[in-house]
């Protein structure tokens, strides 16, 4: 269902600000997790101000430590939805488990399927059976033929709103957290209809690398990105290592808009 030649015109997503895919680069940015009001409305306003239209915060989190900080679960949710309230922004938030996929899909607007879940098949098929657009995250270890399979367990159960994260790659490289493979997306535009947004945060794991990853994804035609940006990266809960300060994100905006002005 994922193939061009099932399917040659570009599938686009939209809900509320987002649109993405179609010749439509849709920015999502916003904390790792939602962490409390202050926080997420902070975010919400400085990235809609920067020129974002959907806002990711994670509510249900996967952390490799089991004693690290878990996420807000519903609470958090409910502050993501305050937050689209307010500014129009689209929601972008990790399902975890198929028995929160109705919870979770009350609140947002596009459901996050983290890497580590790629392959959780019941998973797949539970948001398969929901009404909100999907964003695939690619396993760290996962092949791209393994990366669309697992779209196309989503696509099989009727939902046709899918969206495939290049978010990067387990290799030899340790200065990197990930390696963030930029050839995925004219790979992935080879293949599938379905819109490739590329994640320069977990993708480097270092704040400094982020900007040049956010203008590469621009320039390599991805169809947007997902950004980490925290009031206060240093105090962040997870992830702040690999996020942008309000202000950062804005110059990372505008040089964005430059390069695609250029192409
Ligand atoms: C996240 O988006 O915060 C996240 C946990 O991403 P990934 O599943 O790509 O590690
Ligand atoms: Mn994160």
């Amino acid at each position: 269902i994922a193939s061009l030649e099932t399917k040659p015109e570009p599938t686009v997503i939209r809900t509320h600000d987002l649109v993405i895919g179609g010749g439509n680069f849709g920015v999502i940015a916003g904390p790792c997790s939602v962490e409390s009001e202050e926080q997420i409305l902070a975010s919400a306003r400085a990235v809609k101000a920067a020129g974002a239209t959907g806002l990711r915060g994670g509510a249900f989190k996967p952390r490799t430590s089991p004693y690290s900080f878990q996420g807000m679960k519903e609470e958090g949710l409910k502050l993501m939805a305050a937050a689209r309230e307010e500014t129009g922004l689209a929601v972008v938030t990790e399902v975890m488990t198929p028995q929160h996929v109705d919870l979770v899909a009350s609140y947002a607007d596009v459901m996050q399927i983290g890497a580590r879940n790629m392959q959780n098949y019941h998973l797949l098929q539970a948001v398969g059976e929901c009404d909100k657009p999907v964003m695939l995250k690619r396993g760290a270890s996962a092949t791209m033929d393994e990366f669309l399979l697992a779209a196309e367990y989503i696509l099989d159960q009727g939902n046709q709103q899918v969206m495939l994260c290049e978010r990067g790659i387990r290799t030899f490289e340790t200065h990197t957290r990930f390696t963030l493979p930029l050839a995925s997306v004219a790979y992935l535009k080879s293949k599938t209809h379905l819109p490739v947004v590329i994640d320069p945060s977990h993708g480097t794991g270092h704040s400094n690398l982020v900007p040049s990853m956010c203008s590469a994804s621009v320039a390599v035609k991805a169809d947007g990105m997902i950004v980490e940006v925290h009031p206060d990266p240093s105090n962040a809960m997870s992830d702040g290592a690999q996020s942008l300060t309000f202000k950062v994100f804005e110059a990372t905006m505008q040089e964005c808009r430059k390069i695609a002005d250029a192409i």
